[in-house]
């Protein structure tokens, strides 16, 4: 296998660490949404592997000895038989609030810590929202390897818990999101420490592929109509998409289902670079969906790529609506999930693009218990 290059095509050998193509992300800089991403291709030999036997973990470029010792992934799916009753909706959830930080980003942080160990690295630095900040100090403090984490002063308070509790080195930015990945940039830049910024780092995207094949299996091998994803930067999105890729790739599937990406209105890059055909950077983010907060997303060309080629589409909720997401998703299927993961239910509004004999797969990105503030003072 080996990393190639999304924009341009070119190669790049898997024994190195690569971030961006030297070509199409040479005049890269942060605050700018990436360029030339890399993703990892499978070559013929790896695809008859991993015909043999449909394994999860066969997916990926690094040895599963590699892995850290602490469960990841294998979240609970199932039908929300109350939410779809209320709704008229065939609806399913992919609870992946249960991981071990309670976030999604440990998909990513799992093989991101497979990659510095197989590189021989012992610190890991990466920005955050928070999930991801806490993800990969969580996951690090099952191994050897050390975690530094930049994220915004502002970041709720359940999250900067979390990363002071895994003892990770924390730095708190006074600043967006994007001013911490920037910092973190720099932090790497003299190659000493592995950079886990989602989408600039691409075993974050392979990683998060994982919940595709596990939709996949706990669904019966079917794949589901729709799958509806918050969107940030835009990186699970591109995630999601690159699973069923792979499994239509080697000839296991035949199909991708519809992905329905949902932002903020008020944290809406993505969503106006789907509809207009052009990417800007936001003046401002400040959704009270903190984790999917953004300026300029990461993986804004693929995440619309991952839209275009699966026949989804991108919706936006009004911001003032999501705590009320919030509500209706606990009060209807007990899963308390944070602001950024309600935004899902925004499709409910939706009605007249799906209809009840479609399954819908409702992916839940983050727990409830990480951002209290927002139930409270609503
Ligand atoms: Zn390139």
């Amino acid at each position: 296998m080996k990393y190639k290059c999304t924009e341009c095509g070119k190669d790049f050998s898997i024994e190195h660490i690569h971030y961006l193509c030297d070509e199409c992300g040479r005049d890269w800089v942060p605050g700018n949404k990436l360029s030339g991403v890399l993703e990892i291709c499978y070559d013929q030999a790896d695809k008859e592997n991993i015909q043999k036997e449909l394994l999860i973990n066969n997916f990926f470029p690094y040895d599963k000895a590699d892995l850290p010792n602490i469960p990841v992934g294998n979240t609970p799916f199932f039908k929300a038989e109350k939410l779809s009753n209320k709704h008229n909706l065939n609806l399913w959830i992919k609870n992946d609030t249960v991981n071990p930080t309670g976030s999604y980003k440990d998909r990513a942080s799992y093989w991101v810590l497979a990659q510095a160990k197989h590189h021989n690295i012992n610190k890991i630095v990466c920005a955050s929202t928070g999930n991801a900040g806490s993800s990969l100090a969580g996951i690090s403090a099952a191994t050897d390897i050390k975690a530094k984490i930049f994220i915004p002063a502002k970041a709720p308070l359940g999250k900067r818990a979390q990363n002071i509790a895994y003892g990770a080195d924390l730095d708190l930015v006074e600043g967006s999101y994007d001013d911490a990945y920037a910092l973190s940039i720099d932090y790497s830049a003299d190659g000493k420490s592995l950079n886990r910024n989602t989408g600039y780092n691409p075993i974050t995207i392979e990683g998060k592929k994982s919940v595709a094949l596990e939709i996949y299996q706990q669904n019966n091998n079917k794949i589901p109509a729709y799958i509806v994803i918050p969107v940030g930067d835009g990186v699970i999105l591109s995630g999601v998409y690159k699973g069923f890729k792979d499994l239509l790739e080697l000839g296991i599937t035949n199909s991708i289902p519809k992905l329905i990406g949902v932002q903020s209105n008020k944290s809406n890059a993505i969503y106006n670079y789907w509809k207009n055909g052009e990417y800007k950077s936001l003046e401002h983010a400040d959704t009270i969906a903190d984790s999917i907060s953004v300026k300029s997303p990461a993986c804004a060309d693929l995440a619309v790529r991952a839209i275009r080629e699966s026949h989804g589409f991108m919706i936006e909720v009004d911001d003032s609506l999501i705590v009320g997401f919030q509500f209706e998703i606990a009060r209807n299927s007990g899963i308390f999930c944070e602001p950024s993961s309600a935004v899902v239910a925004g499709i409910f509004e939706e009605k007249y693009m799906l209809n009840k004999d479609q399954q819908i797969v409702l992916l839940l990105t983050g727990h409830g218990l990480k951002d209290v503030n927002s139930i409270l003072n609503y």
